[in-house]
């Protein structure tokens, strides 16, 4: 089996995270290095390593985590203008192979640009 990620790592208390929310399915921390304002992570307890290893019986999971962004971001009183981003694959800027999703936001995102 192949080793823990650095999430599952956090999920377990054995890395220490600046955890906003969590449920049985979810965990959302603060990135540690981030690349706007506000900058979480929102992450499934279950490892799937890259959003392309998801498969049919993933269907709820990932229509949780979507429902759950737009929980977070009213929460945080930012889903007027926020961001969601999955990094699939080394190439795409994938460094953390356990599947997640960037939320954005309190950044000034230019009008139709996804700024690269
Ligand atoms: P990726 O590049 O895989 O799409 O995103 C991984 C993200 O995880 C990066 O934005 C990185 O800053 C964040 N990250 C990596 N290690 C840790 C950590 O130990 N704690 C937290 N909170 N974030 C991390």
């Amino acid at each position: 089996m192949s080793e823990a990620s650095i999430f599952t790592k956090i999920m377990n208390g054995d890395i220490p995270a600046d955890i906003l929310y969590e449920d049985d399915d979810c965990i959302c921390i603060k990135d540690i290095q981030p690349q706007a304002p506000t900058h979480l992570l929102l992450i499934p307890r279950k490892p799937i390593a890259r959003l392309v290893e998801a498969s049919e019986e993933d269907k709820l999971l990932l229509g949780q985590l979507m429902l759950k962004v737009g929980d977070i971001a009213k929460q945080l009183g930012v889903d007027e203008a926020f961001r969601v981003v999955i990094n699939n694959g080394a190439g795409a800027g994938q460094t953390v192979f356990h599947l997640h999703l960037h939320i954005l936001a309190n950044k000034k995102f230019d009008e139709g640009s996804l700024g690269f």
